[in-house]
């Protein structure tokens, strides 16, 4: 793997596909255990979910269904702090136990708009599942429930993740390279 430019920047790389694989495998088979008695649903955050929903469904044993949503918080590499909604889940949740699948969840603004949409749904249950965390830019007291990778305050590309558009397609993660 070599650095790479995306518009005005350099990123070098920094996770491997393999390892984001064995990262997914292990949340899949834990969510397993905790809900092999129903039938839960996936809900993927669009855009950035979608190489992690489409590996995690395939490492998912059981019997589950998916859904989807679009917000929208980010502009270049940072955060507008302003969470809006592109595109409402189309499906009946009431009852069901729910799993949010996110790409990254950052300063956690998205996170707790999320949890603002499925309090209004009579939802039996949720969890929020996400690939990438940020600890150090975290700013909210909600749970996560399930953190595949936690990573430093850098900001990342690839394997979903864009910077303005470019960069979703790179089967693995790179990560911003500092100035010298
Ligand atoms: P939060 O609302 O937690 O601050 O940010 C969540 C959203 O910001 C993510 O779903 C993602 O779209 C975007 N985001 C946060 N950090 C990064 C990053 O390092 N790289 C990319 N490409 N997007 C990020």
């Amino acid at each position: 793997m070599k650095e790479i430019k995306i518009h005005d920047k350099i990123f070098v790389p920094y996770i491997t596909f393999e390892e984001i694989e064995h990262a997914i495998k292990k949340v899949a088979n834990t969510l397993y255990e905790q809900h092999k008695n129903d039938v839960p649903v996936f809900v993927g955050v669009l855009n950035g979910v979608i190489m992690f929903m489409s590996d995690f469904l395939k490492h998912y044993p059981g019997e589950c269904e998916i859904s989807f949503l679009k917000l929208k918080s980010y502009e270049g590499t940072h955060t507008t702090g302003k969470v809006e909604m592109e595109m409402e889940i189309p499906m009946d949740l009431s009852g069901r136990h729910v799993i949010i699948l996110e790409d990254i969840v950052d300063t956690g603004n998205t996170l707790e708009a999320l949890y603002e949409i499925l309090n209004k749904k009579n939802v039996k249950s949720v969890k929020i599942a996400t690939l990438l965390f940020k600890p150090d830019s975290y700013k909210k007291d909600l749970p996560i429930n399930m953190v595949a990778i936690s990573i430093p305050n850098r900001f990342v590309v690839g394997y979903g993740l864009d910077y303005d558009g470019l960069g979703r397609n790179l089967p693995d993660i790179y990560q911003i390279k500092l100035e010298e």
